[in-house]
């Protein structure tokens, strides 16, 4: 793929939590409008990776280039977070604001739009994750789904270039995972560039363009959802899934 520009390109990638290392050499690329899912067992670095993507977690050896920019270089990163929405497990989104103050802070104080303006995207990107209803409410008053739902239209409203998803159902009731993953199918569908963190291996089998295996801090294996949940080359894959799947 030379000469294809890639959004996000990771190289050497190494990070150490004091004495722990914890991610030992990634290299990755990311392709506009590619949807990649990382799974992995839970302590194999797949938050730390994605948080390096935009330096929320700084580290330590390795190049992270988003869009053209490295993200080592501090004044590169406004515009890194600015480009690049980040969806965690448990929702953050500000109590004391109303859904749609979450949704508007960032394009008003960052963006400088107009608060119209910013209102008025505001609840276009509300109706597109199904609760324009909710404008009004604050997020204590709303199921967890719903919060995560605000979540992703805040991000949304950044109209970032690639969105980052840590476990976005981990913390959600059963019930309510699916009106999430349609969210972020509807979103796929759309064109957006995806990283995906989840334990949800159909989104995975569905959605993805490609799936990332990790343990202890490495990229194992990666290929198409087809194969990685058919024939998986590595055993330590294939032990994964047997427990997963
Ligand atoms: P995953 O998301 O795959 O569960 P993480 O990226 O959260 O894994 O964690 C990778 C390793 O780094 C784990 O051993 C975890 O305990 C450790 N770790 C994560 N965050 C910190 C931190 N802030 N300080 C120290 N160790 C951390
Ligand atoms: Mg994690």
């Amino acid at each position: 793929m030379k000469g294809v520009e890639k959004i996000v390109r990771i190289r050497g990638l190494h990070k150490w939590f004091g004495p722990l290392h914890v991610l030992k050499g990634i290299d990755l690329e990311v392709a506009p409008g590619e949807k990649l899912v990382i799974i992995g067992p839970s302590g194999s670095g797949k938050s730390t990776l994605i948080r390096c993507v935009n330096r929320l977690e700084d580290f330590q050896k390795g190049e992270v280039v988003v869009d053209g920019l490295n993200v080592k270089e501090d004044r590169n990163l406004p515009k890194v977070r600015r480009e690049v929405g980040m969806v965690f497990q448990q929702f953050n989104l500000f109590p004391h604001m109303t859904v749609l103050e979450n949704v508007t802070l960032a394009p008003t104080k960052v963006r400088g739009l107009r608060r119209e303006e910013a209102e008025r995207r505001a609840l276009e990107l509300l109706e597109r994750v199904g609760i324009r209803d909710q404008a009004h409410k604050y997020p204590a008053q709303l199921s967890g789904g719903q919060q995560q739902r605000v979540a992703i239209a805040r991000a949304l409203a950044m109209e970032p270039k690639l969105m980052l998803f840590d476990e976005p159902t981990s913390a959600l009731d059963p019930e309510m995972v699916g009106e999430v993953l349609d969210v972020m199918r509807d979103l796929a569908r759309g064109g957006m560039t995806m990283i995906v963190v989840t334990h949800e291996m159909g989104f995975a089998r569905e959605v993805a363009d490609r799936v990332i295996f990790m343990d202890q801090g490495q990229i194992v294996e990666e290929a198409p959802p087809e194969v990685i949940f058919k024939s998986p080359k590595e055993e330590r894959t294939r032990a994964f899934l047997q427990r997963v799947l």
